[in-house]
């Protein structure tokens, strides 16, 4: 099992907006959580956390229900990608969970045993999960969501899409770093993953504010990604028509 940090994020984006709407999807009033199994970027299986029909998530009883019946969420990616006959040797899982707000919430849970099973039965590359001890160390001990609710974004919105280069440099260095960390001192174990992200975002923090440069959560939010293209492509346009 691996732990996702900001860079890989970046480039599996995709991914993860698949796996977000899923865990949105999520019949279960409690615990809403969504899983793709993925390779080389491309989708083969999505799937949420569901109690098979005709059972349904009722808030009151849901353990009962949920706890008892419920198929996981990587389990139904792998049902949902086995359905379309894709091959899943060497594929990846992304499991992920959201809130009632439908933000993602760092998930510490190990894979269960009846899905590490399955990883293993179609023989699958990896289980990733995403979590936020670097945002930790390196925001001061603000959360993901935390930063989301500072920066004032959206809903919808990824704390990534509203980064400054200054702010999204600092944390593509802390990924880099702590990823280089893992694999040189062979840090196993997700408590010691979950520290060692952590500690490199802290010590980050703290090159930041020995340099007296502007912590990352004081720093101001650009407009919008998509919005700055709109913008640059009507600036381009008012150019050419100069
Ligand atoms: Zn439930
Ligand atoms: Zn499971």
């Amino acid at each position: 099992m691996r732990l996702l940090e900001s860079k890989e994020l970046i480039q599996i984006k995709p991914v993860l907006d698949k796996a977000i709407e899923q865990a949105k999807l999520s019949p279960c009033q409690k615990s809403k959580r969504g899983a793709v199994v993925f390779k080389d970027s491309l989708v083969l299986g999505v799937g949420n956390n569901a109690p098979p029909e005709p059972l349904w998530c009722n808030p009151e009883i849901c353990r009962a229900i949920c706890a008892k019946y419920t198929v996981h969420a990587e389990q139904n990616a792998v049902f949902n990608a086995l359905n379309s006959r894709q091959n899943l040797a060497d594929a990846s899982i992304f499991h992920i969970k959201v809130n009632e707000n439908g933000l993602t919430v760092p998930s510490n849970d190990l894979s269960c045993p009846e899905c590490s099973r399955l990883v293993l039965r179609f023989h699958l590359k990896e289980f990733i999960l995403f979590q936020d001890a670097g945002y930790m160390g390196l925001y001061g001990g603000l959360r993901q969501k935390d930063i989301h609710q500072k920066k004032k974004l959206k809903e919808k919105e990824s704390i990534l899409d509203r980064m400054g280069s200054e702010e999204l440099a600092a944390n593509l260095f802390r990924a880099t770093q702590t990823q280089a960390k893992l694999k040189r001192e062979n840090i196993q174990g997700e408590n010691k993953a979950n520290q060692a992200h952590y500690s490199v975002g802290k010590k980050i923090r703290q090159t930041i504010q020995e340099l007296g440069g502007t912590m990352p959560e004081k720093l101001q939010t650009p407009e919008h990604i998509k919005e700055s293209k709109k913008r640059l492509k009507k600036s381009t346009k008012a150019l050419i028509e100069d």
